[in-house]
């Protein structure tokens, strides 16, 4: 096996080279997690109300770097400013929330007979966490904030493109007074450091983000060691739209829900199912609204997309979009240098093609027409995806039916929202296994112990 030992980091609107960083091999990742377990002895040992102050620090140090996370995200990712910022708000907010949780990651006092039952939480200790190159800052941070909050240490692996804002926050923790080697941070490649962390019998959990198939690997790595295991995958969401619904909004909002972040997010509803009665208006409302979506060098504040990750990503793209395939209508997308694809609308488009079927993880969305609410539950249900969904319709009983209906792990009703930190997030199905976020993610990042004191003599 061949191992880099740099990488350029490339502007993926510019196609410059920004900086080079060394890339670990599996020696230096298994120092890392040598240094992490040591780490872990005495960060366990931190008062709750201390390891809360500390996180609470950290994410005072975000706030006063975020124009900074934000602008680095732009550079590396190709992000928009808007979104950028976003991304480094949700970092210090996640890093804030779970600040709290020390002091409240309580057991139980179960009643027995002959004495006292006692549950702990216990830290499962040394962390590996791999990040993919979509959301670098917010996804990382999600695994970091309660794997630390419980008394774990952590090891993250950045994805080989973006591994800029990961840096820098390792420093911002440094910074923050979080002891050495509680949060290393090892750029290198998925298939060195990423597989070494997989394998390494000293790394008691693994949270990955990524693609279902490499997940897949990850999980199979994990079961040589009984390896407790986080997974974020792929998705293939559905944006379902009823006739009743405030058709004008819908299609208003429609392209901000998968063509955000140029359609690189696991949560793009990448399928717009239409009511058949209202699908001629629909397209009418939609068209205005995708041609209007500014695409443009994400650093300027109106742009609204920017380009893909890199060469491979539009290649990979590009394939769901051939000659002759049944393009509605288009955007636009800056000529010259940089990954940049248009907003793409597919109908009327054929339930197999590909492009209907595989998570695209680009600007590209297939509109499909169905005709009562158990046609729609049954597209929204097609395939091994579950990640997310919307749902638009002013019937509430339509509405919870049908959320109930669709198995995904995270819907909206009449909102494109996915991600908020106090509530839970994950897939159905193919689409992962087990939630990051919420009041219950901590336990993610334990292990119960029952204590049982005998009282009689
Ligand atoms: P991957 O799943 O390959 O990459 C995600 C992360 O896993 C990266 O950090 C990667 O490292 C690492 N990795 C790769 N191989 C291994 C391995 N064998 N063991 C451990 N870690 C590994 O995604 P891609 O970048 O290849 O993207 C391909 C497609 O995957 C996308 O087009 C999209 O469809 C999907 N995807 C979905 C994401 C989601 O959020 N659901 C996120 C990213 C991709 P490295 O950077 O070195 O490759």
């Amino acid at each position: 096996m061949t191992i880099s030992t740099s990488y350029d980091v490339v502007n993926p609107a510019t196609e410059q080279v920004l900086t080079t960083v060394a890339m670990a091999d599996t020696a230096e990742t298994d120092l890392a997690v040598a240094r992490a377990g040591r780490a872990f002895e005495t960060w366990r040992q931190v008062s709750p109300a201390d390891r809360g102050r500390l996180l609470r620090r950290f994410s005072e140090q975000v706030d006063g770097h975020l124009e900074e996370l934000a602008q680095l995200e732009v550079g590396n990712a190709g992000h928009t400013i808007g979104n950028a910022r976003w991304e480094a708000g949700n970092v210090r907010d996640v890093l804030n929330y779970f600040s709290a949780a020390p002091e409240r990651l309580f057991g139980r006092q179960i009643p027995v007979a002959g004495g006292v039952d006692l549950t702990f939480h216990e830290p499962l200790g040394v962390v590996g966490v791999i990040v993919p190159w979509n959301f670098p800052m917010p996804i990382a941070s999600w695994a970091i904030a309660p794997a630390l909050a419980a008394g774990n240490t952590v090891v993250l692996k950045p994805a080989e493109y973006t591994p800029l804002t990961a840096l820098r926050l390792a420093e911002l923790a440094l910074d923050a007074g979080l002891p050495e080697d509680v949060l290393i941070v090892l750029p290198g490649e998925g298939t060195v450091v990423g597989q070494r962390l997989v394998e390494h019998p000293d790394v008691r959990k693994i949270v990955f983000t990524g693609s279902t198939a490499v997940g897949k690997a990850v999980m199979a790595g994990c079961a040589a060691h009984v390896k407790r295991v986080t997974l974020e995958l792929g998705g293939k969401s559905a944006n379902v739209v009823f006739a009743d619904a405030d058709l004008e909004k819908a299609a208003a909002t429609a392209p901000y829900a998968v063509f955000d972040n140029a359609g690189q997010d696991c949560c793009a509803r990448s399928r717009i199912l239409v009511q058949r009665s209202v699908f001629d208006r629909f397209m009418e409302l939609l068209e205005p609204a995708v041609k209007g979506m500014r695409v443009e060098d994400p650093a300027l504040d109106t742009s609204q997309m920017g380009p893909l990750i890199s060469q491979r990503q539009w290649d990979r793209v590009s394939s769901y979009v051939p000659d002759g395939a049944p393009v509605a209508f288009r955007g636009d997308a800056p000529d010259g240098p940089g990954f940049w694809f248009p907003p793409t609308v597919l109908a009327p488009v054929d339930a197999a093609d590909r492009a209907v079927t595989e998570e695209v993880f680009g600007p590209v969305v297939a509109v499909l027409t169905f005709e009562d609410e158990a046609d729609a539950v049954r597209l929204a249900n097609a395939g091994n995806y579950g990640l997310a969904g919307s749902i638009w319709t002013r019937d509430l009983g339509r509405a919870l039916r049908v959320s109930r209906g669709i198995e995904a792990g995270n819907l909206s009703v009449n909102s494109h929202s996915s991600v908020r930190y106090a509530t839970p997030f994950g897939g159905f199905k193919q689409s992962g296994l087990g939630r990051e976020l919420g009041p219950d993610a901590l336990h993610a990042f334990t292990d119960v112990k029952n204590v049982f004191l005998a009282t009689e003599g």
